[in-house]
């Protein structure tokens, strides 16, 4: 039934679940897709991304719950008779066909007129950027181009909503980051909604506007990846999205503006926010972002400062245990002193740190409000 508040989301899911046996691949999941935006399902192998795409293609049926595009349930329509279209990780173009034979396939299904399908297929050859290939065998593109193909493929059949199944997988790293731009252009171009499954964080922080975060079935989080990156809600996003240094610790004193925790080899600092749950005693999972850290460059003979105050800074002294460099994102190790931890840390982009070397003395200090802190 077609339901007039949900007619401004292109594609909702209503308490989906589906289970294999006794095994519950997707668990009661919920959302919903604004028109026209590039949403992302982000988890680790296994936790129910595939399953949770073919119920939207069709191709699996949800045992509970419902699914809806443009405010009408799709659970009764064929996967053929949905208004989604798939790309697939292995692409399946067909290698006996040309290009423009590709592009047309599915016209040609639906018997479209062949000057209709002729000006479609030329019309969207354009607006991938590949307008001279019509005449040219699958083989003879590049991985990145059989990726667009593949796309204008599905896209020529106007769909409302277009799911990419891991589409970048089985390219190599370059053509990678350069697709990840090339895919959110094109989505922007078209207009249609995406829906991107992936276990790689960096393709849906770069490409999506909204990302539901996947675990074990359930959903975690959905937000924009800002949201995701900077407020997450659970440990599992906090660890999953982006890189964390993470300690575990016990929660020793509180007040109205955070906590301090002490982590078994003695680290203290003080952390704000998300301790709701958080009593005094209670164990808790501390996640802090490297490029978080401000670091200073000390004398070798300096002690350090390590000083905490409720709402102010976290202050330590430390020193270099390893330079992992990688260009723009080159990170330290640092060991605490006063403790057994050590510490990931962002080096920020001056010269001063260009010759930064093992055993160098360095300050580090971070805001309490910097880390985020969780129930272990
Ligand atoms: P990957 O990223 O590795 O593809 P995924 O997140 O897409 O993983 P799914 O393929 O959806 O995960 O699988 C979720 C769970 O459901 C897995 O434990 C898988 O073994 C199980 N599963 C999926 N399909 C079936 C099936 N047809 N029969 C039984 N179990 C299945």
């Amino acid at each position: 039934m077609s339901d007039p508040v949900t007619t401004s989301f292109d594609l909702e899911c209503r308490n989906v679940s589906k289970n294999f046996a006794a095994f519950t691949a997707v668990d009661d999941v919920s959302f919903q897709i604004p028109q026209g935006s590039f949403f992302s399902i982000l988890g680790p192998s296994g936790c129910g991304k595939t399953t949770l795409l073919r119920m939207l293609a069709g191709f699996q049926h949800p045992d509970s719950g419902d699914i809806l595009i443009k405010g009408r349930s799709v659970l009764d329509t064929p996967p053929n008779k949905r208004p989604v279209n798939m790309v697939f990780q292995h692409l399946a173009l067909f290698p006996n066909m040309t290009v423009a034979e590709n592009v047309a396939y599915g016209l040609r299904r639906r018997k479209a007129p062949r000057h209709e399908i002729e000006s479609a297929v030329t019309d969207m050859l354009a607006r991938v950027g590949l307008p001279d290939s019509g005449g040219k065998r699958i083989e003879q593109l590049s991985g990145g181009q059989k990726q667009r193909i593949a796309i204008a493929r599905c896209l020529v059949l106007k769909p409302d909503v277009l799911l990419l199944d891991e589409p970048l997988g089985a390219l190599d790293l370059k053509l990678r980051e350069q697709m990840k731009v090339e895919l959110k252009h094109l989505q922007e171009k078209f207009g249609t909604t995406f829906v991107y499954i992936t276990h790689d964080q960096s393709e849906a922080l770069v490409m999506s506007d909204h990302i539901a975060v996947m675990n074990k079935g359930r959903f975690e989080q959905v937000g924009t990846p800002q949201e995701l990156y900077y407020q997450p809600d659970t440990a599992f996003v906090a660890s999953f999205v982006g890189d964390s240094n993470c300690w575990r610790g016990t929660l020793i004193s509180r007040d109205s503006e955070g906590a301090v925790i002490r982590t078994a080899s003695g680290l203290q600092f003080h952390v704000e926010g998300a301790l709701a749950n958080l009593q005094q005693g209670q164990e808790a999972q501390v996640y802090l972002r490297p490029e978080a850290v401000k670091i200073e460059l000390t004398s070798p003979t300096s002690h350090g400062d390590a000083s905490l105050g409720c709402g102010g800074e976290n202050r330590f002294g430390g020193v270099v245990d390893a330079v992992l460099f990688d260009g723009a994102r080159s990170q330290v190790q640092v060991s605490l002193d006063q403790s057994s931890e050590s510490i990931s840390v962002a080096l920020p982009q001056t010269p001063m740190f260009h010759n930064i070397g093992k055993g160098q003395r360095v300050q580090l200090s971070w805001a309490a409000g910097q880390c985020s802190c969780f129930p272990a």
